[in-house]
């Protein structure tokens, strides 16, 4: 199993700051905050930096890379639309039908 946060739901302080487990990317995520606003970690509270809008490309960034901020799963497809003959091939058109009538 992978390393879990010590924490059984995942704060955004933790997250952010704490956790161990992103250790690596918040690293990454304050230095790029410090290049953007030139404030370092300890002087940002996590609801100053998410409405830091010079910071949303590294919170961005690192919700990537966490993958926290990811809720999708296998994506799902559209469906696909019916073409209307677009592609020359042409239309069937037998007696018997399969059943599709268009009117
Ligand atoms: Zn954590």
């Amino acid at each position: 199993m992978p390393a879990r946060c010590q924490y059984k739901t995942e704060t955004r302080n933790c997250l952010f700051n704490n956790c161990k487990q992103w250790k690596t990317q918040q690293k990454t995520l304050w230095a790029e905050v410090r290049e953007a606003t030139g404030r370092g970690k300890n002087r940002f509270t996590i609801r100053d930096l998410l409405a830091d809008t010079r910071c949303t490309h590294a919170v961005l960034d690192f919700l990537r890379s966490t993958k926290v901020g990811s809720r999708v799963g296998p994506r799902a497809v559209p469906p696909k639309l019916g073409e209307d003959g677009t592609t020359g091939a042409g239309r069937r058109d037998d007696k018997e039908g399969v059943g599709e009538e268009e009117e």
